[in-house]
């Protein structure tokens, strides 16, 4: 895992020096004055910031302020440590915004502790955060996301003028395969398939679980022709793949695709696409399953 990067703030230098040693197993940065943090902050990747609140010009009030009022800083944890110990002093810091005060002049083992229990605690906040994004069995993104995520690459087709395509898929004849080899079975064929998505998908392609064997891509700048050639890629990777049963025994499926892309003049949201998607897969299985059709 990538180290942890702490953004230290004192003007005082000798402070800096002392802090700056004792997070050594850190990435450290240090700023003497609230304007160099602020900047610091927008060009470098921070976890942490550690400020102090007495500072010419810029107080650590102010600089936590600023923080927090910015889309792009807003999240990141504040710990003040100041020699200001007054009951408002340290009501004021947490108000705000920061997340912790720890009292100069300070403990190290205590401030150790403290910086790595707040760091703790980031990473169990995004954990969090991705675990309600993504499907457990699948780790694909779900529903949900999806709805999100769609309206906002929609925004953005819109705002650059470039083309937003979907796929529809669907694993042909499952409820077969959960009689003949039971749920268990059922659902590692539902975890290759989306092995195998992850594999065909390029960089900036989404794949998501929909539904309990259906799944959708949002391709963001991709048109028709490219989504389709998306789609029979992963047709054929499907085909040639299997799950091992035993040695000897192999389970095989096959998936049906419908296409669509995004008609700007008509849609203000995604679900008429996905309507698209969604019919184009239906005349799929109507042929004969293990195809893909699309509808413009
Ligand atoms: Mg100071």
């Amino acid at each position: 895992m990538k180290n942890k990067t702490i953004l230290i703030v004192d003007d005082t230098i000798a402070n800096l020096d002392v802090l700056v040693e004792l997070l050594d197993e850190y990435d450290v940065i240090d700023a003497t004055n609230g304007k160099d943090a602020l900047e610091i902050v927008n060009e470098e990747e921070v976890d942490l910031i550690l400020l102090d609140i007495m500072m010419p010009v810029m107080d650590g009030y102010e600089v936590c302020k600023r923080l927090k009022s910015n889309e792009n800083t807003k999240e990141i944890p504040v710990i003040f440590i100041t020699a200001k110990t007054d009951e408002e002093s340290i009501a004021k810091a947490y108000d705000v915004g920061g997340s912790d005060y720890v009292r100069k002049p300070f403990l190290p083992k205590e401030l150790l502790s403290r910086v790595k229990k707040e760091l703790k605690l980031q990473d169990v906040i995004q954990e969090l955060k991705l675990l309600a994004l993504t499907d457990p069995l699948t780790k694909l993104y779900n529903r949900r996301f999806f709805i999100d995520a769609s309206q906002a690459f929609l925004e953005m087709a819109k705002r650059e003028k470039s083309p937003l395509s979907l796929l529809m898929i669907d694993i042909d004849k499952f409820k077969n395969i959960n009689d003949i080899y039971g749920h268990q079975i059922g659902d590692e064929i539902i975890k290759l398939l989306a092995n195998i998505m992850l594999e065909v998908q390029r960089k900036s392609d989404m794949s998501c679980r929909y539904g309990g064997e259906e799944f959708v891509v949002l391709l963001p700048q991709t048109s028709l022709k490219e989504a389709q050639y998306v789609a029979q890629k992963l047709k054929e990777t499907v085909e040639t793949s299997h799950f091992e049963l035993t040695l000897k025994q192999k389970v095989t499926f096959t998936i049906s695709v419908g296409v669509s892309t995004v008609n700007f003049k008509n849609e203000i949201n995604i679900e008429k696409a996905l309507k698209r998607a969604d019919d184009a897969l239906y005349k799929a299985k109507e042929n004969g399953r293990n195809q893909i059709r699309t509808i413009k």
